[in-house]
């Protein structure tokens, strides 16, 4: 195995030019695993730790450019008001030892379902800057997951950074695990409230063959705020609406029976994370409420 070391982002996409096989490592918290156990034999590793501005981000009026390999422990401190949802999820991922490796980019990069910053990036709208020698190009979130760890990227293209507009409003997300840390999630809920555009946005992970979002629980919800008067009166959501809302976000989800759990208790908890977080965040958009995301317990 030959092991790459660009010094500079120019040099990292020339060697995958030259060598579309190689592993890019950053973290290698998911590369290494893979390694150790010989599910993977690359004849290239491509280690991006010698560019800094991968680990850097750039906040605009209304933007973050947030450099691919930011770890998780930088998220949480760094970026908590701008990107509160991926804030949270970020809290949710292995331990401290593992977020202060692991990043965005390398949750990307694997694409599993069950990884933590894809429903908060779903909700956020994110896009991600994916470049090769041949140019650059913004993948929309929506479009970036094409199958069970599987992605948009091109064999010569690298995750520079992701883009993410800043919150306009309140975001939260929830995971449901068999323990509290070091947990791959059973299931994951993420929502965005939009207030500026009057929308929502949602991400389920661990329960689709990819992350998804559940289209249509977001636009009867943002229908029946926006019929209700609800955003600018800020009144509670009638329990209807978020019951609704939770049967139709269940109903997005296409999962499995699998070691971490049933198609059927996934559905069921997504309902509830649904509403939950749908009344943590409408509470905090009403000025009420604390910015706590969760973990739970299976
Ligand atoms: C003990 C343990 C617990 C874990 N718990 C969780 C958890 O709770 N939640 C969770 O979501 N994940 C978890 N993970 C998985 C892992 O930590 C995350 O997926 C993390 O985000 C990976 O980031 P990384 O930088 O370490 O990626 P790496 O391992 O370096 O790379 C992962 C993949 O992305 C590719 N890649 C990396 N950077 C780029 C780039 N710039 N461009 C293109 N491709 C790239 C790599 O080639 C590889 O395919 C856990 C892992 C371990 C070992």
């Amino acid at each position: 195995m030959e092991f790459l070391r660009p010094a500079s982002w120019q040099e990292a996409l020339a060697a995958k030019a030259e060598h579309p096989s190689a592993v890019p490592i950053a973290g290698g918290t998911d590369v290494m695993v893979e390694i150790n156990f010989d599910h993977r034999r690359p004849d290239h590793l491509l280690d991006l730790n010698r560019i800094g501005e991968l680990e850097e981000w750039e906040t605009g009026e209304d933007t973050v450019r947030l450099g691919a390999s930011v770890p998780y422990s930088k998220i949480m401190a760094g970026l908590r008001r701008e990107l509160p949802g991926l804030a949270l999820a970020s809290h949710t991922v292995a331990s401290p030892q593992i977020r202060n490796r692991g990043g965005v980019g390398g949750n990307l990069g694997t694409a599993s379902p069950a990884g933590d910053a894809h429903p908060a990036l779903l909700a956020g709208g994110a896009a991600v800057e994916a470049e090769s020698v041949r140019g650059s190009r913004l993948i929309p979130i929506d479009d970036f997951y094409t199958g069970v760890k599987r992605n948009a990227l091109a064999p010569d293209e690298l995750i520079r950074a992701v883009h993410l507009k800043k919150a306009s409003g309140p975001q939260q997300f929830s995971k449901v695990g068999t323990r509290n840390a070091m947990v791959i999630a059973v299931c994951a809920f993420g929502i965005a409230l939009h207030p500026d555009t009057r929308t929502v946005r949602t991400g389920i992970g661990s329960a689709a063959p990819t992350p998804v979002r559940a289209r249509t629980a977001e636009e009867f919800l943002a229908a029946a705020l926006d019929e209700a008067g609800l955003w600018e009166s800020r009144k509670a959501v009638p329990p209807a609406v978020a019951k609704q809302f939770a049967v139709l976000v269940a109903a997005a989800a296409n999962p499995i029976d699998d070691v971490r759990g049933t198609a059927a208790y996934r559905r069921h908890a997504l309902g509830v994370m649904a509403r939950r977080t749908l009344g943590w965040t409408w509470e905090q958009y009403r000025g009420h409420g604390s910015e706590q995301g969760s973990t739970s317990c299976a």
